[in-house]
């Protein structure tokens, strides 16, 4: 009997769970594209164009490796718009018996896949270097997740930057030597753009009439194909990884990309494997072209923080999209979808975000993260927006940053304390604040910084929870030594700002 192997738009390499456990003889591979999941929450336009077309000449590459491909564009008739749909139609069309697919990325895709009324095989997605049962076994009896000590299991499991059970350099963690502002002299080797060809300019032409959500489509600069996410890679090491530890949590006006890599689209989608991006950035390194800390500090990313959230998501389920440890209401204020702000830091993220589909991890941890948190924006909103707007944004890894270490909103799972600040650290790690409309030294007044106003705000109001927490007590004595009176201001201040947020008018 014929099977159906469903090979999903994030599953892009021949090395997917299905497509191994498939037999290119007999089974028919599909792949969909459809508006229900273009549509499933307002993804930014390059985000949908990249995965469109690394699908089209990824079913070529199918087609040319032997396998029959049934495949679904979406201006298609008969096209039904949904996984499911498709998968049913095909089912019909080729009388087949079964369904093998590989575990979808989001909880809603798989609870889709099980109700279908065709048996469905789903299989561990094994694109990772520690399975969910590995990360299942880790974390049994933990009372808490450290990242730190995953991260250190990930690096003997792998033999990455390791001399025997030692780690090379005689540290595990170099992010002392890492983590510097960045200096806005300095030349930087711009990432390459990918020109689109054929297959991309007609996707483009296709999204282009088919969506209006946020985002500008145009310039696209992504590449759609492995050789393409591998020539990025090569650059990258070559060309940026050597600054890449120094300059990574740093933001300066007009650079969006600094030293960052820009290939977690392609891992993500299937084009790069996260283990020979590793073997590359150590292989620079043990070539003595780039220092220990900018190998340690993005092979740390990639095989702790990356393997790290997804062992979260798959370990936690579906409950874990519905957090609110700390009881956050607030709508998501319009300034995340391009309305005007006098907030120079959140222009340029947001910003960016609109233009490239991409802004780097401390723009979005510090500046728009911090800022929804600072406000009390409801997590569930803050994570569809970050679901939406990224061009590497898949719930599985999405999800736990946002609802985790963004917004704190699973009571602390991911971190001990939440990542907020005042304006200090965005003007410390950047260049933002000397254009401002607002004033980072001033702590009350028209002119105040609102990061400053909220993030008293956010200490007062969740005295409760956090005044106990070691690593904030002394926050807490700062905010009580102030004179009452200030103290009043700066609430008041922050009122007005959350009052301004409210109303949608511009902050
Ligand atoms: P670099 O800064 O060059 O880092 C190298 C690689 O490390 C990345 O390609 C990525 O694969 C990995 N990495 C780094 N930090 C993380 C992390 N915290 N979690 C997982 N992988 C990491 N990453 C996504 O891939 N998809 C998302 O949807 C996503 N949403 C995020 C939402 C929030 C609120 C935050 C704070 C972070 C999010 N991240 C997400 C993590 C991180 O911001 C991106 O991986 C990174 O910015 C991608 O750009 P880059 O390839 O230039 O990364
Ligand atoms: Fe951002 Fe405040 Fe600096 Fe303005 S002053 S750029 S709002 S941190």
């Amino acid at each position: 009997m014929v099977r159906l192997v469903l090979v999903l738009g994030d599953q892009l390499t021949a090395d997917v769970a299905a497509l191994k456990a498939a037999d290119r003889a007999r089974d028919v591979v599909v792949m969909a594209e459809v508006m229900g999941e273009g549509t499933s929450v307002p993804h930014h336009p390059q985000k949908i164009a990249l995965i469109l077309a690394a699908m089209r000449k990824f079913a070529v590459a199918l087609r040319e490796a032997g396998w029959r491909v049934a495949y679904s564009r979406l201006d298609d008739a008969e096209n039904s718009q949904t996984i499911s749909g498709e998968l049913l139609r095909r089912a019909v069309e080729f009388g087949a018996s079964e369904v093998l697919a590989t575990k979808p990325g989001e909880w809603r895709v798989l609870q889709d896949l099980e109700a279908l009324p065709v048996p469905v095989r789903v299989l561990e997605d094994d694109r990772f270097i520690c399975s969910q049962a590995e990360f299942a076994t880790w974390a049994e009896g933990r009372k808490q997740l450290r990242m730190e000590w995953f991260y250190r299991e990930m690096r003997r499991k792998t033999g990455l930057l390791m001399e025997g059970d030692q780690p090379a350099g005689g540290q595990w963690n170099f992010d002392h030597d890492n983590r510097k502002p960045a200096k806005a002299d300095l030349l930087r080797p711009r990432p390459g753009d990918f020109a689109p060809d054929a297959v991309v300019e007609e996707v483009l032409a296709l999204v282009e009439a088919r969506f209006a959500h946020f985002g500008r489509l145009r310039p696209f600069r992504w590449a759609t194909d492995r050789a393409g996410a591998l020539q990025a890679l090569g650059e990258f090491v070559e060309e940026r990884l050597a600054r890449f530890g120094a300059e990574q949590d740093a933001m300066l006006e007009g650079e969006a990309f600094l030293s960052h890599a820009l290939i977690s689209p392609y891992m993500n989608i299937g084009l790069l494997g996260p283990l020979e991006v590793c073997q590359a950035v150590e292989a620079a390194w043990k070539a003595g072209r780039i220092p220990i800390a900018a190998a340690e500090g993005f092979i740390r990313q990639v095989i702790g923080w990356r393997e790290y959230v997804r062992g979260i998501w798959a370990l936690k389920g579906p409950e874990y999209l519905e957090g609110n440890a700390l009881d956050h209401r607030r709508a998501l204020p319009r300034v995340y979808w391009g309305a005007e702000t006098g907030m120079a830091c959140m222009k340029a993220a947001i910003g960016q975000t609109r233009d490239l589909a991409y802004a780097h991890h401390i723009q979005r941890l510090m500046v728009t993260g911090n800022f929804a948190l600072l406000a009390g924006v409801d997590p569930a909103e803050v994570h569809e927006w970050y679901l939406s707007v990224y061009v590497d944004a898949f719930e599985w890894v999405e999800a736990p940053n946002t609802i985790g270490m963004s917004q704190f909103a699973d009571g602390g799972l991911l971190g001990s304390k939440p990542y907020v600040s005042s304006g200090a650290y965005i003007d410390r790690m950047s260049d933002h604040c000397a254009g401002c409309r607002y004033r980072v030294k001033e702590k009350v007044g028209e002119r105040a910084c609102p990061f400053n106003l909220l993030y008293w705000h956010f200490l007062d109001r969740h005295r409760e929870r956090f005044q106990g927490n070691p690593r904030m007590g002394q926050m807490y004595r700062v905010w009580d030594g102030m004179d009452a009176g200030h103290r009043t201001a700066v609430l008041a201040g922050a009122e007005a700002v959350l009052g301004r947020l409210d109303r949608g008018e511009v902050v």
